[in-house]
């Protein structure tokens, strides 16, 4: 029976050692809940590090521990203190963190690091692979596991791989500082499925596809290798109907059955009737925008002096990587701050700041979300949030207001919160007092929406999107109707070519016989390739046709001596092994002198690109353009064009980043044909990359092998994934 692999950086339990006693602890966290029934679904596993390190373990106590995770359904990636330092608190959190939320001047670029993340990421895969059998799926989280998706799919090509970032994906020209960031993203590329909680995370990625690896986006599908990557955001929503219920049973509770908490919160709102409280819940990290709140705080409290006494900010700073030296920094200045503010303006009855440095809870973290009359959660930066979430979904009367940093993943979904700037003290301050002011009737408004949308979205519905969306990844596949030609196919090719009698094979150049370059006059045929032609062309009763777009003259030059077939310029110029080269059709060119200056204006205005000219087309190239301007400038040129050519007998061909302007009357698929009638061939073999290509396989008979370069949809029966795999192919015919 097939499963499901979750994988993220910890399990979602805990290890407790007691003496000689073993407790487990299930986590109960948000990821924890959302991933419940994947998990649970039939002999579903969850790997992840337990949290104890190696040296922490005996190899008997070890054994234990793994018999005592298993039967949670848990199996663990066994880690030692060395990488713990320098996998999760070095590379992941000295550098991936702070780049990935835009602090680029906390970041550290450490090779003995990223050596360390890259030997961890094996580490995880080969658990995975111990686990994995055909036909199951993996779910790999966070940015811990950036590159274990591709180390997978490298030893298990054929399973269902998605990946998920519960972090944002910073925008490129953030991305780009990173060292070995090709690396990083091919190991993202391992996934059939990339998700991200935010439209714009996405985007960012996207466009360091592009920019980066230069590879082919449409929409949101990556054609990469022999696969399409589909990337696609989910925003990740909360265990809605727990934290709704946990409130409601809060709001019945019997005085006795009150925690110290509520007690304490309690007699504050009753000797102060009119006071609101605001809350503040986050780790201490610096992405949360701790000191900037304090300080808008304090701004607030200056320039409305009249909210003196009458409000009071109840921060929960939970602790977090402490032995990370910003971490220590940001807690020193926080303490700092907060002592400043209640030094300046406490009174004898009022502190404005209650600060607690500690984790709380389920229960009292219900408690302040109930009782507080504001959240005030203002992140620098963040990937989601899901305090802002947690907090809606306690408010079981649908009163409170949240005031939300608009930096937080979370503000795309809750536009009916107050979006903040999170640097900008006199808005928040302006908001503060907007949201003490509010009238029941608008928060009622506003807080319904957020409720109806978190209720509807929960993390379990996330979960489930997720993994539908993984499935259909399956049939994104099948619109690549071509197979690949693989051993099977290849075999049965090659018996068919040696039991003909006459045989022909039509070869594209450019992106098939040699690969493309920055400059085309740069694709010279190499040693290599003039060796495998020659014996190809040695090959008894076959006739080898090199059939391009280029012009006659680049093929003199590079080919003068040799004695193959070749068809030029689309078609228009042919040469005969053995005979002078002969003009199929009579082109005329005077049009070009109306179509340059129009070309030549693209070029001014979009670096990277430049025309080719030659004799009987125009070729405007933009490989080396940003792939966003180019992409807008294809589609202007295309508009410009077509209405100049309309009365011509001309046609824009949209070919690998170039468009070229021919005569219609000229086409691969016309010389083609054309050739077919001068014999009787039985075995007749095509291969090409470009559209221009397809035309040549529309006009062959069915019995032809017609392969097309790389993953995309094609009229040809077969395909292979690179220029390489071209040569080996045409050196199985020898
Ligand atoms: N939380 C907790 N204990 C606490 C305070 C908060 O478990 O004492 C939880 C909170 O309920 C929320 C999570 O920690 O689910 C914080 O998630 P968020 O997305 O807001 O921030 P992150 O810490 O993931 O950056």
């Amino acid at each position: 029976m097939n499963k499901t692999i979750i994988v993220s950086n910890r399990l979602p339990l805990q290890v407790k050692l007691e003496e000689e006693s073993l407790n487990i602890v299930p986590s109960v966290g948000g990821l924890a809940t959302g991933m419940k029934s994947v998990h649970a679904d039939g002999n579903g596993i969850w790997i992840g590090w337990s949290g104890l390190t190696e040296e922490a373990l005996n190899p008997e106590l070890s054994k234990k521990v793994d018999k005592a995770i298993f039967k949670e359904k848990c199996v663990s990636v066994s880690l030692t203190e060395k990488d713990v330092e320098d996998f999760y608190f070095g590379f992941s959190n000295k550098t991936l963190w702070p780049l990935f939320h835009y602090f680029m001047e906390f970041t550290e670029f450490e090779r003995d690091q990223w050596i360390a993340y890259k030997k961890v990421n094996q580490k995880f895969a080969d658990v995975v692979l111990a686990n994995v059998n055909d036909g199951d799926t993996v779910w790999v989280h966070d940015y811990q596991l950036l590159l274990l998706p591709q180390l997978i799919r490298d030893k298990k090509p054929n399973i269902s791989i998605g990946f998920f970032l519960h972090i944002p994906f910073p925008s490129f020209e953030i991305f780009r500082t990173f060292p070995w960031r090709e690396e990083l993203l091919k190991g993202m590329l391992g996934a059939d499925l990339l998700g991200f909680h935010t439209y714009d995370y996405e985007r960012h990625f996207l466009s360091s596809i592009k920019r980066i690896l230069r590879l082919e986006v449409n929409f949101n599908e990556i054609a990469y290798r022999d696969r399409m990557v589909k990337v696609d955001s989910f925003p990740m929503g909360i265990d809605y109907n727990k934290f709704y219920k946990a409130a409601f049973e809060h709001t019945n509770q019997e005085e006795k059955e009150k925690s110290e908490l509520q007690r304490r919160l309690d007699d504050h709102i009753e000797t102060s009737q009119d006071t609101k409280l605001i809350l503040s819940i986050d780790r201490l990290d610096y992405t949360k925008g701790i000191p900037n709140r304090i300080r808008a705080f304090e701004h607030f409290l200056n320039i409305y002096p009249q909210f003196k006494e009458k409000v009071r900010l109840i921060m929960l700073a939970v602790p977090s990587r402490s032995n990370v030296p910003q971490y220590q920094k940001l807690k020193s200045d926080t303490d700092e701050l907060v002592g400043r503010i209640n030094g300046k303006f406490s009174t004898v009855s009022w502190t404005p700041i209650w600060y607690f440095y500690r984790s709380v809870p389920f229960e009292n973290l219900i408690d302040l979300y109930t009782s507080a009359d504001i959240a005030l959660i203002t992140p620098v930066r963040d990937g989601m949030n899901l305090v802002a979430k947690e907090y809606v979904a306690t408010r079981t009367k649908k009163d409170g207001v949240l005031i939300l940093s608009e930096m937080a993943g979370a503000a795309k979904e809750m536009n009916e919160a107050l979006l903040i700037n999170p640097n900008n003290f006199e808005q928040i301050a302006d908001t503060l007092k907007y949201a003490i002011e509010m009238p029941l009737e608008e928060q009622q408004t506003r807080m319904e929406f957020l409720q109806k949308r978190l209720e509807r979205y929960s993390v379990e519905k996330w979960a489930d999107e997720f993994m539908g969306s993984l499935k259909a990844t399956k049939s994104l596949d099948s619109l690549i109707v071509a197979k690949e030609m693989n051993k099977a196919n290849e075999n049965n090719m090659l018996s068919n070519f040696k039991a003909a009698k006459k045989r022909l094979l039509f070869l594209d150049y450019d992106g098939t016989l040699v690969g493309f370059k920055n400059n085309p006059a740069d694709a010279k045929p190499d040693e290599h390739l003039i060796n495998l032609l020659d014996r190809l062309n040695q090959i008894e009763n076959t006739d080898i046709v090199i059939i391009s777009g280029r012009d006659r003259e680049t093929f003199e030059t590079w080919y003068g001596n040799k004695n193959y077939h070749f068809i030029t310029d689309h078609g228009v110029w042919l040469k005969q092994k053995n005979k002078e080269w002969n003009m199929l059709e009579r082109l005329k060119n005077d049009w070009m002198e109306n179509i340059l200056p129009v070309l030549e204006t693209f070029v001014d205005r979009t670096p990277g690109t430049f025309i080719e000219k030659k004799k009987y087309s125009l070729a405007w190239h933009y490989r080396k353009a940003d792939p966003e301007l180019a992409q807008i400038r294809t589609i202007e040129i295309n508009t410009v064009l077509t209405s100049l050519i309309s009365n011509n007998d001309l046609s824009v061909l949209k070919g690998n980043k170039v468009i070229e302007i021919k005569s219609s009357s000229v086409n691969k698929g016309k010389a083609t044909s054309r050739w077919l009638t001068q014999d009787n061939y039985d075995f007749i073999f095509a291969i090409g990359d470009d559209w221009t290509d397809e035309y040549m396989f529309e006009e062959l008979p069915n019995t032809a092998y017609t392969v097309k370069v790389g993953v995309v949809k094609t009229k040809a029966k077969y395909y292979v994934k690179d220029t390489l795999k071209v040569r080996d192919l045409l050196n199985s015919f020898l």
